[in-house]
């Protein structure tokens, strides 16, 4: 009887960790079928989604948004080497979109001084930031394309999220495979976080726990940080990185996320922030 009702208790925790969902990487692909795919997924959570738009898209999202309310936020998709990009922001911003990204395959590094116009246009919006951090895919190998990882590096994200204190900023991808310097500069930046999509937990599926390597610091006091009662791995949220319109990565990263998450002996009350109360509490107060 008692083991029943713990069972019950803890199927309760696990449906909670879901509840409320916060999804904040999907690429969208332009198809309205896949819009409505997403928002049937995410009625099932009772979640939202962060939207990343074209340009070439905006039109078409911002009049399913209006007819779908309350399930997705736009997050505008642009270059930012596109000669236009803060024009494209602006309008971005006046149809209510609440981020950029993703932001990556950049010809500079990403703290570069051409990019500050773009960031301080943002933070004047008080916009989001999602950046790719770390390795990336190469389409098409038979082109020649002006792509390096070094701009990409996890570690620029430092030099960002301190000028821009009030900016959240989020790191795709954990930085892979740079996952001990993202894990430390989310530890002093309170205004950064990381989701875990990509390669990075099916590369890890064998080890889980070795994620507690990286977010050390819960309840430990060392120099210059106080003892805290947050879990470290609430540096993390959740982001799924669907793209291309293959929907099912989406409930195969809750997955993958759940299964390292109970692996490190996360709570459920950091797992509930991890996969929405976070970004929920920094779309509500903007930190
Ligand atoms: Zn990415």
């Amino acid at each position: 009887m008692r083991s029943a009702l713990l069972l019950l208790t803890f199927a309760a925790a696990l449906a909670a960790q879901t509840h409320k969902l916060v999804d904040a990487h999907v690429h969208h692909n332009g198809e309205v079928k896949f819009l409505d795919e997403l928002v049937a997924r995410l009625e099932k959570h009772d979640g939202i989604a962060f939207l990343l738009v074209k340009p070439a898209h905006l039109k078409q999202v911002t009049a399913y948004m209006a007819k779908h309310p309350g399930r997705l936020i736009g997050f505008g998709d642009v270059e930012l080497d596109d000669p236009n990009v803060l024009a494209h922001i602006d309008t971005f911003h006046k149809a209510g979109f609440r981020g950029l990204g993703e932001i990556s395959r950049t010809r500079k590094d990403y703290n570069d001084p051409a990019y500050t116009p773009i960031y301080d246009r943002a933070s004047q919006y008080g916009m989001m930031l999602l950046f790719h951090t770390g390795i990336v895919n190469r389409g098409r190998p038979d082109l020649a394309e002006d792509v390096s990882v070094d701009r990409l590096r996890v570690t620029l994200l430092d030099n960002i999220a301190r000028r821009y204190p009030k900016t959240t900023i989020i790191g795709a991808h954990l930085g892979n495979p740079d996952y001990a310097w993202a894990g430390e500069i989310a530890r002093w930046n309170p205004n950064l976080y990381f989701d875990l999509s990509g390669s990075t937990l099916i590369k890890k599926q064998e080890e889980p726990t070795f994620f507690k390597s990286i977010f050390w610091w819960s309840s430990v006091a060392s120099p210059h940080t106080p003892k805290s009662q947050v879990s470290a791995f609430e540096k993390v949220i959740f982001g799924s990185d669907v793209f291309g319109g293959e929907i099912r990565e989406f409930d195969d990263s809750i997955d993958r996320y759940k299964r390292m998450l109970t692996a490190c002996g996360v709570s459920p009350e950091a797992q509930a922030n991890i996969f929405g109360g976070t970004l929920r509490r920094i779309l509500a107060t903007g930190k």
